[in-house]
């Protein structure tokens, strides 16, 4: 897979974009949080300058996963969609600046890099930050009921058998 590397000072100076989609299998990262590797994200980064000209990366990132839910532990789809806005700074003490300048609620990252920038790295790192913490189904599957369906007699075969044991021991 070819990585995608822009230059963010270029790319969006001149108002770039780009767009695609990648299977979660390959994202290496992301697949490990999932149940499996199944589905497909279709992705889009647009470059702009934001108010103080700095260069700022709008990423989009949306598909179905497949999580595992933390009561059930049993596979739990899950769509992601989501969408932010990452300014790319030169340098550290650059990075605090436009932090320190964003309000509180603003919900734009910023990220520190004085070259190239792997596209598919920030997608990706966008993917894991906006799964949930701890997924749960809103309901269960009831897999009580289906062990009980499956396995409808042994129960009474249990019961049996430690009538049987009390037997024996008398
Ligand atoms: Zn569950």
């Amino acid at each position: 897979m070819s990585p995608h590397l822009i230059v963010p000072s270029e790319f969006c100076k001149t108002g770039e974009s780009l767009e695609g989609s990648i299977p979660v299998a390959g994202l290496e990262r992301l697949a490990s949080v999932c149940a499996d590797a199944n589905g497909e994200l279709a992705w889009k980064v647009e470059g702009s300058l934001d108010i103080h000209r700095k260069p700022k990366l709008l990423l989009k990132v949306s598909g179905g996963i497949r999580l595992v839910c933390q009561r059930c532990l049993d596979v739990m789809p899950y769509v992601l969609d989501t969408e932010t806005a990452v300014v790319v700074a030169f340098s550290e003490p650059e990075a605090d600046e436009i932090e320190s300048a964003l309000d509180d609620d603003d919900r734009t990252e910023v990220v520190v890099s004085d070259g190239k920038v792997d596209v598919m790295a920030l997608i990706e790192d966008e993917a894991l930050l906006a799964l949930p913490l701890s997924p749960r189904h809103d309901v269960c599957p009831d897999k009580a009921a289906g062990r009980w369906r499956e396995k409808k007699d042994s129960p009474f075969a249990i019961l049996g058998q430690l009538k049987r044991g009390n037997g024996n021991k008398k």
